[in-house]
């Protein structure tokens, strides 16, 4: 960037998303435009927290002002509203970057979801709370003091660009920010102390720093011509300043007395500090909202404290929504914010609470932590270890509390139950109990889901395992051919249609218990049978041994082996994966996963086993025909059509679906009785079905 002479004022273009948000900011209409103070509120608090937290390792930080504070200046003479703070100022390049020329990936979401009909002060969670001032002004003006910069004042009155210019003559802050409104003409009751009370007391009541309002006073005196020269007594401190007016030459009549000083608007007490007993739910709510910029109240929330060898307070929230970005991997998630004795420490402290339980919102406030502690002592500090351990346990209960109330728990399910099944998946040693949280549709859940612990209660008698079915949704697998047996042995089977259900219950394994088997994969054994049963199921698996031979000819490497099956009814054939390898479900969300290492696919991709029904009419049929002639040809298009109908319907993709819709056009043909030749034009290459008419009626039981 060039050198620029001092005061001299440097253009920027706003990025285009930002342009465009404040365009939609400036130019619709939104209700809600009080939110814009909680949003300046929370940037300064924020300020104040980073401040502070740096000054912990290195106290000189704060010299150049060692108060922390939050002020907000209403100027009726000027129609401006000033949020000033103390906290860690931005730097010129820091005001380049963060007000204007780097869009946050929240713009774009955030302009979306208002398109889509969210409320303006969802903005906050978007990260781009800053704009929200241009719902109120026509112009603002950032003044920002950093420790490692001159101070510079950013403008802008949106319209495409905003200017920096270092600021030689303005009054010097010291360090921290000041940020001047200039409210548009019909948005002037912002400059009144009852609403900016309110406001603060309604949104931002449980910022953790004093915020002070400049008030005025006007008192009305009688004076005599001789008291009107003594000097007035001013107090002194640094919250209170009087600035008085005089009215002088007046002889004895009455003075208007104009006084200004700082109030402080809000209690800071921190809330964690105060008895469960004693905090309303509003409070709670008040204290969530202010500390998530959430506009809706919690879903849940478990205030506590442990005592004994370790001591800490601490507050945890369940949101009623997950946020836009709850999976986004470039972001950790984490909302917890670390207090030691009182004092802010920082937020994202990743050691604090495990990945899956990022969405948890809350504070804990420790009285053993050194107040001093860095980043790098957290990850081996033991007493934190503690601490997380407990945040975990605290959580699960939580979460069983919602459970107690369907409608609720109904909510949570939907916003986190991926949160749920990944900590399955990675903490093993909560396993089971977050087992409990699980929900699932299943044969015999209707509209409702079941939890596993309701599963076992239905469970059959002499039902050892729990059957589950994974897929890619509750339709494609709740008539899957899979299913036919165990439906008809009144088995339950458990519906698994969520992409990480697979890695989930690869780790769960058991409930209970009881083992947790798929129903496409191999090994169902269903050995409820009588000795005649078992006897009548062995002589007709002898007669299908040589259609089992002949299938697995024609499909060669296709799969890796056929054989009678245990499992279906109706259907003529599946297709079941390995036990330990993957799931028709894993590999469509394998190959979803495009840059994933493509080595790891060769062997954990789905070895086949077809499995045929001998008591459907087709496969009876097939039985027959390759018995007479092993070189039909009949015979082999249809194992191929068979094979590729399976492939679908146990969930597996197809290679080449031209081959498939060709050898089905080659069907339709054959049931229209439309003679090859007269049709050319189309499939030439593939050979005919069946020759004659007299096939036809085999034609219907393929439908
Ligand atoms: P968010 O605060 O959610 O990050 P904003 O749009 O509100 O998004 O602010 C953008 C950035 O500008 C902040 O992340 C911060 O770096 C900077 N910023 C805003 N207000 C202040 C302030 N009062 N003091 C210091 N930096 C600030």
């Amino acid at each position: 960037m060039a050198d620029v002479k001092m005061g001299e004022a440097e253009t920027f273009a706003f990025q285009a998303e930002i342009n465009q948000l404040l365009s939609l900011i400036i130019n619709t209409f939104y209700s809600n435009k009080e939110i814009f103070l909680r949003e300046l509120i929370s940037n300064a608090s924020d300020a104040l927290d980073k401040i502070r937290f740096e000054s912990l390792t290195d106290k000189s930080k704060l010299d150049a002002q060692p108060e922390l504070f939050i002020r907000l200046v209403p100027d009726k003479t000027k129609n401006t509203l000033s949020i000033i703070d103390s906290g860690v100022g931005m730097t010129k390049a820091d005001l380049v970057n963060n007000l204007g020329t780097i869009a946050r990936s929240g713009t774009k979401e955030f302009m979306e979801a208002l398109q889509a009909g969210a409320d303006v002060s969802m903005i906050g969670q978007f990260g781009v709370g800053f704009y929200s001032a241009y719902l109120v002004a026509e112009r603002v003006v950032v003044t920002t003091k950093h420790n490692d910069d001159e101070q510079y004042v950013w403008e802008s009155q949106a319209g495409g660009s905003f200017t920096v210019t270092r600021d030689v003559n303005g009054e010097q802050l010291g360090r921290g920010t000041k940020i001047t409104l200039f409210l548009k003409e019909d948005q002037l009751e912002y400059l009144e102390e009852r609403k900016i009370k309110d406001l603060v007391k309604k949104h931002s009541e449980f910022i953790s720093y004093p915020i002070y309002l400049w008030t005025e006073k006007t008192t009305e005196k009688e004076i005599s011509d001789d008291e009107d020269d003594e000097p007035k007594k001013e107090e002194e401190g640094d919250i209170e300043e009087v600035d008085e007016e005089k009215e002088s030459k007046s002889k004895k009549k009455k003075i208007k007395e104009v006084s200004h000083e700082w109030q402080l608007i809000n209690k800071q007490k921190p809330i964690w500090l105060r008895k469960p007993e004693e905090i309303t739910k509003e409070e709670y709510a008040a204290f969530y909202k202010s500390l998530t910029n959430d506009w809706e109240d919690h879903l849940a929330v478990k205030h506590f404290s442990v005592e004994g060898q370790l001591e800490f307070k601490a507050i945890l929230f369940v949101p009623k929504r997950a946020p836009f970005d709850l999976f986004d991997t470039r972001k950790k998630m984490n909302n917890i914010k670390l207090y030691v004795r009182r004092v802010f420490i920082m937020d994202n402290c990743e050691e604090l609470i495990p990945e899956y339980l990022g969405f948890i919102k809350g504070v804990v406030d420790s009285d053993d932590l050194p107040l001093n502690i860095s980043r790098e002592m957290l990850q081996q500090n033991k007493i934190l270890k503690v601490i997380r351990k407990n945040l975990v346990k605290k959580c699960i209960e939580m979460f069983s509390e919602i459970a107690e109330n369907k409608e609720d728990y109904q909510k949570f399910y939907d916003a986190f139950s991926k949160n749920l099944k990944l900590g399955i998946h990675e903490d093993s040693q909560n396993r089971a109990k977050l087992a409990d949280l699980l929900r699932y549709h299943s044969t015999k859940s209707g509209d409702e889901m079941t939890s596993l612990k309701d599963y076992v209660t239905r469970m059959k008698e002499g039902q050892k395992d729990i059957y589950y079915i994974t897929g890619e949704s509750k339709k494609a697998v709740e008539n899957s051919p899979f299913l036919e047996k165990l439906k008809k042995r009144g088995y339950e089977v458990l519906f698994m249609v969520d992409a990480i259900d697979e890695y989930a219950v690869g780790q769960l394994k058991e409930y209970d218990g009881k083992k947790l088997v798929s129903a496409t994969k191999e090994g169902l054994k269903l050995d409820d049978e009588t000795e005649e049963e078992k006897k009548k199921k062995e002589e007709k698996k002898k007669s299908f041994e040589n259609l089992c031979k002949t299938i697995k000819d024609i499909l060669g490497d296709r799969v890796e082996k056929v054989v009678v099956s245990d499992r279906i009814v109706d259907s003529p054939c599946c297709l079941v994966t390995g036990e330990y390898g993957w799931t028709a479900n894993m590999e469509r969300i394998m190959k979803a996963q495009a840059l994933r290492d493509s080595s790891m696919s060769s062997y954990m991709s789905s070895k086949k086993t077809m499995e045929i029904n001998p008591d459907n009419g087709i496969m009876e049929e097939l039985r027959k025909r390759a018995e007479a002639d092993k070189n039909d040809k009949s015979v082999k298009d249809l194992v191929l059509l068979l094979f590729e109908t399976a492939l679908l319907t146990s969930g597996f993709s197809l290679e080449d679906p031209n081959t498939f819709a060709a050898r089905i056009h080659r069907m339709l043909k054959l049931g229209l009785s439309i003679d090859e030749d007269e049709a050319a034009g189309d499939d030439t290459d593939m050979p005919a079905l069946e020759e004659d008419g007299a096939e036809e009626s085999k034609m219907e039981e393929v439908d």
